[in-house]
């Protein structure tokens, strides 16, 4: 007898099993099939017990909540002797017996819970001779023990079985998905890093790293704010992960019928097809979170940047609510087709599978440039709250569906131990640094520098920090920011130090180095008082911070202000650019902040820096660091050419010429495009980090 399968019927269907790991890995669901065939076999029989007008009696209306409850089946004879002789008669020998006396003590009365009153041993026993006849139309109860039919307990194992290899594969498949995005990563990076690959890898910059998908555009958005174009090695991982996620969705089905649960072939692989598309939304989760993380091991392992993981981030999202879209569109005509959508529609489950779809849907939208520009603050708390809502939609979507019978809040429970990891190490990293009092000085009208005293980091370059300053925002304390570490050391000399505080104006660059184009009031260095700081000059950390709409608006002259401070975090790798003959750092504004540490770090640098007129304050406070670069091209209230600062390089022949770019959008895709351009045609190597304060 074929029945309609709802997923709440499917639900009851299923073998309560230890949650080990995910079906097919750990998990079995329906073994031995054979058992189960009788199962299914005996099951709708109405026997002694039963109530009669307690809903319809079907083939899959199992459990509590058809007419038979699992204590009528406990203690009914014939029942239990008719499913005891339909497995002896049908599992064959190779089945083990603890297979059968397993199955029976958990699935015998289809609850768990409720034990029937014998063994299945014990069952076997009573049987003093074999059954001769079948239950018939004309049977109102079991009264005998009977014969069950053999196609029929043949059909519901192959369903079953059917159904069981399906379910591996989702889980299969969504295992290869998330071992592909999160190790992709990792080998790429091991491969550049093996020997003779490094010839191989400059050749390759060029056309992968470097260059983007779309023109010029990869920091300044697309037309409309459309988004940000990737470049070409990012679209690369984003069309092969696409792809992989096709795949996954539309390979492997193996279809069987006659079918006792899908009524043709279309259902029931539409049935897998919802199902696959489900585990493979589940599957991404993690990774989601991960791309996403400060704390991240992929940022670890590989020599990927930040943003490079937080354009990954967004696209695999992306792939993430397509699949979780076309699953609910999936389950949605299935039911419909199936006749069940009225019933599946009351279900909490159904309702819990709507929210988290609803919010992935949001979740698109609303990260969008377009809102993220218009308030980074409100797009963050909107996208954590809506992630909350995604993942508990899920988990109460298969709780009420399989009760973790199954396995697949795992994958939720492994995107939750992403995220939490993040945010405690984050607490350990403010913790560690322990709370801090900050002097801001405002040097020049829209940028302020922030001295941070006590902290010691590495002098690196290419780090940064993210800085609460909660006395600013005492509304939205968790509010953080991130900003361009500068060791306070590189900025005063034992001279400078000896001077800090006084007035100055004398140690400007030189005329030759600084072009201006109006002029400048010889204001002196602002004055800043060390002694409130504590500790000697030098021991610290400076950000130099350019106020914008929000909490860095605040920002104003300060002797003592809280300051949290969680980093340091690496931005871009510098191994490469450090590695150069010839290090060009090329910086717009307070851009200058990503390149300066590099001075310390490479004995052939030459710095070429462009400020507004109004930040020429700016230019005054780095005069120490400056003057100790021997090459430099400073511009107040000029632009930069970059192309002539390239063709310049190329002229005097570096074998390898490194070109590290911090600032406004323009400069920065600029840049990159002028050095794709000469690291194409040689004969220079030309190493590129484009360091452009956003993400
Ligand atoms: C790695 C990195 C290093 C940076 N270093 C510096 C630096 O040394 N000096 C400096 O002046 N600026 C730096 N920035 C930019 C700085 O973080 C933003 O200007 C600052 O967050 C703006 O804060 P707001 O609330 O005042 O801005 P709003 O006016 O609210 O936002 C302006 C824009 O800043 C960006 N933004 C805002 N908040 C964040 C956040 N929490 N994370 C990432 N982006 C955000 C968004 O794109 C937003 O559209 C850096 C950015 C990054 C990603």
């Amino acid at each position: 007898m074929r029945g309609v399968l709802t997923a709440v019927g499917l639900a009851a269907l299923a073998l309560p099993g230890p949650a080990q790991a995910f079906i097919g890995y750990g998990i079995t669901m329906y073994d031995p099939s054979c058992a189960f065939g009788c199962y299914d076999g005996v099951s709708g029989y109405m026997l002694e017990c039963s109530v009669m007008d307690h809903g319809p009696v079907g083939a899959h209306s199992h459990g509590a909540g058809g007419p038979t409850s699992p204590e009528c089946r406990a203690g009914d004879t014939y029942f239990l002797t008719t499913l005891a002789y339909c497995m002896k008669t049908n599992c064959d020998a190779s089945t083990p017996m603890w297979k059968l006396e397993k199955f029976w003590s958990e699935q015998a009365t289809g609850d768990k819970t409720v034990p029937a009153k014998w063994s299945y041993g014990e069952a076997l026993a009573q049987l003093k001779k074999p059954p001769t006849d079948e239950y018939g139309e004309d049977d109102h109860h079991l009264t005998r023990t009977v014969l069950v039919d053999a196609e029929i307990v043949k059909d519901n194992a192959l369903t079953r079985e059917h159904f069981e290899y399906a379910e591996m594969i989702h889980s299969r498949y969504g295992l290869i998905l998330l071992i592909v995005g999160f190790g992709t990563p990792i080998v790429i990076s091991m491969f550049t890093r093996l020997p003779y690959m490094s010839s191989l890898s400059d050749k390759l910059k060029p056309y992968i790293v470097y260059p983007s998908l779309i023109g010029t555009y990869h920091v300044r958005p697309l037309p409309f704010l459309l988004g940000n174009a990737a470049t070409i090695g990012q679209s690369l991982y984003v069309i092969m992960f696409a792809a992989l996620n096709i795949a996954m969705a539309a390979a492997g089905y193996k279809s069987i019928q006659p079918n006792t649960w899908f009524g043709n072939q279309w259902q029931e692989v539409m049935g897998y097809f919802s199902a696959r598309t489900g585990v493979l939304a589940f599957a991404l989760t993690p990774l989601v979170i991960l791309l996403s993380g400060r704390n991240n091991i992929l940022l670890w392992a590989t020599n990927w940047s930040h943003s490079t993981f937080m354009v990954l981030h967004r696209w695999v999202a992306r792939i993430y609510a397509a699949q979780v879209i076309v699953h609910s569109i999936a389950e949605l005509v299935l039911y419909i087709d199936m006749g069940s959508y009225e019933a599946e529609f009351k279900t909490e489950y159904w309702a819990w599978g709507i929210v988290a779809t609803v919010f992935a849907c949001a979740m698109l939208v609303f990260s969008s440039l377009f809102f993220r520009r218009w308030s980074y603050e409100l797009f963050l708390i909107g996208h954590i709250i809506m992630a909350v809502f995604v993942i508990v939609g899920s988990w109460y979507h298969v709780e009420f569906l399989f009760s973790r019978k199954w396995g697949y809040e795992f994958w939720l429970y492994a995107a939750c131990a992403v995220w939490f990891f993040d945010r405690v190490i984050r607490v350990f990293r403010i913790l560690k640094n322990g709370p801090r009092r900050a002097v801001v000085t405002e040097v020049a009208d829209d940028i302020v520098r922030v001295d941070v005293k006590g902290i010691r980091w590495t002098a690196a370059p290419g780090l940064h920090t993210y800085a609460y300053f909660p006395a600013l925002s005492p509304w939205r304390p968790w509010e953080n920011h991130p900003f361009s570490i500068l060791p306070t050391a590189l900025l005063q000399s034992k001279r400078d130090a000896s001077l800090s505080g006084a007035a100055s104006g004398s140690d400007t660059p030189s005329n030759a180095d600084v072009e201006k184009s109006g002029a400048v009031a010889s204001t002196s260095r602002p004055e800043r008082d060390d002694q409130a700081l504590g500790g000697a000059p030098g021991t610290g950390i400076t950000l130099y911070v350019r106020k914008s709409k929000g909490l860095t608006k605040l920002l104003a002259n300060h002797n003592s202000l809280l300051t949290l401070l969680d980093g340091p975090y690496p931005d871009n790798p510098t191994d490469g650019v450090l590695k150069s003959d010839r290090l060009l750092l090329i910086a717009g504004g307070v851009g200058i902040t990503g390149v300066l540490p590099y001075i310390a770090r490479h004995t052939n640098v030459k710095v070429c820096w462009s400020v507004r007129a109004a930040a020429e304050g700016l230019v005054r406070d780095l005069e120490g660091p400056l003057s100790r670069v021997a090459e430099k091209d400073v511009r107040i209230g000029s632009r930069l050419d970059v192309a002539a600062l390239l063709e310049e390089e190329q002229r005097t022949g570096w074998n390898r010429v490194g070109v590290v770019v911090c600032g406004p959008g323009g400069l920065c895709d600029d840049t990159r495009a002028l050095v794709t351009a000469k690291a194409r045609t040689g004969p220079a190597v030309w190493e590129l980090e484009v360091d452009a304060f956003s993400w």
